[in-house]
């Protein structure tokens, strides 16, 4: 095949030729144990679908770099491969050099999709993106009964952006925020109809296009809002909408508004001794790393935190990302009973507490009888503190 052809004939794959042979083949991103850096393996696939190396990112660079030089694979074998990475990042966090073998994955997807070989499941959550703008397929019209018994002002400056996972799989968390952000004095508006999918859950699974679309639609419902400040709950939304300069996350906000003293946290009772679940959608990209924003707002608030720091930068994957629980339930369902069974290893916590909505509903969802209960962020705070406004 010449460079022409393989570009007319594979485009996704061609964006990363330089990478597909670059990767150095050392296995780091396959097998990594590292103690100094707290680091034990790094990929959730190969931990609890299967360990074969095709499941893999440096299996990914591999399968790629086959393609784009004609040879004649499987290709019903390799979708069957591609659609089991769960978006986690650690392969390219890892890295030593710099590949990029999750994103050449979401490009072996993309060339897969365009011939009509994505698995049913992976479609099923396109369609209902573009349908009801949430990859669970809700009813459209439901995205805010949340919301129904509070109160927003339509002339606030600061627009409060749930995402999917808290608007459908975890309410709880989105009726916390609003809570904390209203305590705190913030008059609060919400989009309401407008409101639609970010895109991210397209965007892992390769559906490059209609993600790119699903984010214009949310930025033009954005841009016909007056605001100054955009907070979200959902860690892939906050990724997605990176370039929104007005954006914060909930973590982010909240730890401002304890910092500039406006929001006044008083413990109910004793505080729960918590394990905290990190959650990979929150360091990747040019986002701030709101897992240790966790940490900093539970120390700061006397929270007694298991391991009392982050672990490493190449936590494992619960199990929530790239259409996993959908394509894949019993795999992504070990993945979170894995993450699980490390955060109460450390020494039985009261709870589990996780700053990414869309891991919070999907650990919960895996909860064992006798498994602490699961918070996110605003929930945890709502549930064990007082909340006042400065000077109360
Ligand atoms: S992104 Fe995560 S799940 Fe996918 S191959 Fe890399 S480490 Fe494995
Ligand atoms: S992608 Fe990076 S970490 Fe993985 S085998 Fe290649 S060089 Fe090593």
């Amino acid at each position: 095949m010449t460079a022409t052809d393989k570009a007319s004939e594979l485009p996704h794959l061609t964006n990363y030729l330089k990478d597909l042979y670059h990767c150095s083949d050392c296995g780091y991103c396959v097998d990594a144990i590292w103690e100094e850096r707290d680091i034990d393996h790094i990929c959730a696939t190969l931990e609890s679908h299967s360990p074969g190396l095709s499941y893999s990112g440096q299996g990914y660079i591999k399968t790629a770099r086959a393609w784009v030089e004609g040879e004649d694979l499987p290709l019903a074998s390799v979708s069957e491969h591609a659609f089991t990475c769960t978006s986690c990042g650690n392969c390219e966090r890892i890295c030593p050099i710099g590949m990029r073998p999750m994103e050449i994955n979401r490009a072996l997807r993309s060339e897969l999709i365009a011939r009509d070989l994505a698995p049913e499941s992976a479609v099923a959550i396109q369609k209902n993106v573009l349908e009801q703008q949430n990859p669970a397929g809700a009813p459209r019209a439901a995205r805010y009964h949340w919301a129904q018994n509070i109160e927003t002002a339509e002339r606030a400056e600061l627009v409060y952006l749930p995402g999917c996972a808290s608007a459908y799989a975890r309410p709880q968390e989105a009726q916390a925020a609003m809570r904390l952000l209203q305590a705190a004095g913030v008059p609060v508006k919400i989009l309401g109809d407008s409101d639609s999918c970010c895109g991210a859950p397209l965007r892992e699974l390769g559906f490059s296009d209609d993600a790119a679309r699903q984010s214009e639609q949310l930025g033009a419902a954005l841009a016909k809002q007056s605001f100054n400040l955009l907070v979200t709950s959902g860690c892939e939304c906050a990724h997605a909408l990176a370039n929104e300069d007005r954006q914060t996350s909930f973590a982010g906000w909240l730890a401002s508004a304890l910092t500039e003293g406006k929001l006044q946290l008083a413990a109910r009772s004793s505080t729960p001794k918590v394990s905290c679940i990190e959650s990979c959608q929150a360091t990747l990209g040019a986002v701030p790393n709101d897992n240790q924003t966790l940490y900093d707002i539970l120390g700061r608030l006397g929270v007694t935190v298991n391991g009392g720091a982050p672990t490493s930068r190449f936590a494992m994957c619960c199990g929530a990302g790239g259409g996993a629980p959908a394509m894949h339930p019993q795999s992504s369902t070990e993945m979170a009973r894995a993450r699980m069974r490390e955060a109460t290893a450390k020494g039985q916590p009261d709870a589990i507490v996780s700053i990414d909505p869309r891991c919070v509903a999907h650990l919960d969802a895996a909860r064992s009888d006798g498994d602490p209960p699961v918070y996110g962020l605003a929930e945890f705070v709502d549930t064990h503190f007082h909340l006042s406004a400065e000077g109360n």
